[in-house]
């Protein structure tokens, strides 16, 4: 699903992707200047090797995300704290922000139930 940045507005756009076994759904609002807010749940499971026997293992996922995408170069010093992605061509598409998070959790530690409960 791809957005026009400069057609999200202040009436929330709602959005719902899958892929595999998540559903990534939530709304993109207007927030101020070139900022436009995200806000979704990532709800689902995720496949990935423990960190520690290497073994698969499906990871229960149940994220709640936020963050600010920039139609263009975010500049604004005041707001270092924000949690922002630049967009230079003026659209995002949901499936790759899904799949940049799922990177992110991803390159997080894990370990599977058993090396949890073996510690
Ligand atoms: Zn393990």
């Amino acid at each position: 699903m791809k957005v026009i940045l400069r057609r999200v507005t202040k009436t929330p756009l709602d959005f719902e992707v899958k892929s595999d076994e998540i559903t990534f759904k939530g709304y993109l609002q207007y927030h101020a200047g070139k900022l436009i807010l995200l806000k979704a749940n990532l709800l689902g499971s995720l496949e990935k090797p423990c960190d520690i026997c290497a073994e698969e293992f499906k990871m229960p996922l149940n994220e709640e995300i936020e963050f600010f995408i920039s139609d263009g170069i975010y500049e604004d010093d005041d707001n270092i704290d924000l949690d922002v992605v630049e967009s230079l061509t003026g659209e995002v598409e949901i499936e790759e922000l899904l799949s940049s998070e799922m990177e992110l959790i991803k390159s997080d530690y894990h370990s599977c139930d058993e090396c949890k409960h073996s510690n």
